[in-house]
């Protein structure tokens, strides 16, 4: 049916301030699910895109990605949802169907991915997310919440926890005992600490001050707490990991944390720098160490996070907050002021 006119927040300049915003949805074809949104999670990514910190930004743009809505219509060959279900989108709405990427069910990495916002739709139209009151996803895109999870506990899986899960997937089930280290516990970072503890693993939680000790330990449940400035609590902890998720949006210096894993450990990066980082060859030299990236998940992964995350009972650590509230969000997520995810509760807004 012809596009609907919906209301969202965009950002329309460099100042990256949020404001009402009137747009018109493409059109639905057989294979869309059209669903209001309930829910939004808010991610560094935001405010990196908003900024133009990671490609260009096309303007009005209105972000979100970790969407949570509730089925209004459904496409006539859309089988496998119903009206009135909740279903969650996360960072991408498209890719080509056609590529290796896409072929193995890992569509994230086709070069052809569509964004879920700031990307380019396959009538040429610029993508907008969830900060706004209604989408239309192609069915390969939306995934099912499980009935148990409260849908604002599954908004920040959608992207924050399936950006976690996937490259700790591949130690589920490690017949070793894991030592894991989690860098930044931030919305990305707190979902890694529950996830590698949900995976049996001795989590380590490498912050860059003391204020989030008592509740990574008492709270999250992490086994150590190690505060990256305190020079002798990091010797102490030299080749004791296994593994470092790296979940820090901020240029850092990879010398200070290649030296706390043993040999053949792997320092994971998913946070984005927008600058370059830099490390000395010898730190994975001696040690046969890894530097990897990893890009959220793939649309089975982030059906296997939820189902995951209602088969353990974990509980995700939001704080709910009106659309009102977005921008100074956003100005406490960027003093490091959340604990840990803002979700927006975009149905129970005003978002005119
Ligand atoms: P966030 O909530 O702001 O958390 C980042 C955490 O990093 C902060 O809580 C803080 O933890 C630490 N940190 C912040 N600035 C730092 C600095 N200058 N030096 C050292 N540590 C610092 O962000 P998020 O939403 O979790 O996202 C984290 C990063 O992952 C962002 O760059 C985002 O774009 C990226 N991301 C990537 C993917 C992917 O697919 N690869 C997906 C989602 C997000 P402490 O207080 O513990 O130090
Ligand atoms: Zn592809």
């Amino acid at each position: 049916m012809e596009g609907r006119r919906v209301i969202g927040w965009a950002a329309r300049d460099s100042s990256g301030l949020l404001s009402p915003y009137s747009f018109t949805l493409r059109e639905t074809g057989p294979e869309d699910v059209v669903f209001k949104v309930l829910y939004c999670g808010m991610d560094h990514t935001d405010l990196h895109q908003m900024r133009n910190e990671i490609h260009m930004t096309i303007l009005p743009l209105v972000p979100g990605h970790e969407v949570v809505g509730e089925v209004v219509e459904l496409g006539s060959e859309v089988k496998k949802f119903r009206v009135q279900d909740n279903v969650g989108v996360g960072c991408i709405v498209g890719s080509c169907g056609e590529c290796l990427s896409c072929k193995s069910n890992t569509e994230q990495y086709c070069d052809n991915r569509i964004l879920t916002y700031n990307g380019t739709y396959k009538d040429g139209r610029p993508t907008q997310g969830g900060f706004s009151s209604l989408m239309v996803v192609d069915q390969k895109f939306v995934v099912r919440i499980p009935e148990k999870l409260a849908p604002e506990q599954a908004a920040p899986l959608l992207c924050a926890g399936v950006t976690a899960y996937s490259p700790l997937k591949q130690f589920r089930g490690s017949k070793k005992a894991l030592n894991a280290g989690i860098l930044g516990l931030g919305g990305v970072g707190h979902l890694g600490v529950l996830i590698a503890k949900a995976m049996g693993h001795h989590v380590t939680v490498i912050s860059s001050s003391d204020k989030k000790r008592v509740e990574a330990l008492e709270h999250l449940g992490a086994d150590a707490f190690l505060v990256s400035t305190n020079a002798a609590e990091m010797e102490r902890a030299a080749n004791s990991l296994d593994y470092i998720l790296d979940t820090v949006p901020a240029v850092h210096p990879l010398q200070s944390y290649l030296p706390l894993l043993k040999v053949e450990g792997q320092l994971i990066l998913v946070g984005v720098a927008p600058q370059p980082l830099h490390f000395s060859s010898v730190d994975l030299i001696l040690g046969k160490k890894m530097i990897s990236g990893s890009f959220i998940g793939s649309m089975e992964e982030t059906q296997e996070i939820l189902e995951f995350w209602a088969e353990k009972g974990l509980t995700s650590m939001v704080e709910v907050v009106k659309m009102d509230y977005v921008n100074k969000a956003f100005e406490r997520m960027e003093r490091n002021d959340v604990r840990y995810r803002f979700v927006l509760d975009v149905a129970g807004s005003n978002l005119e």
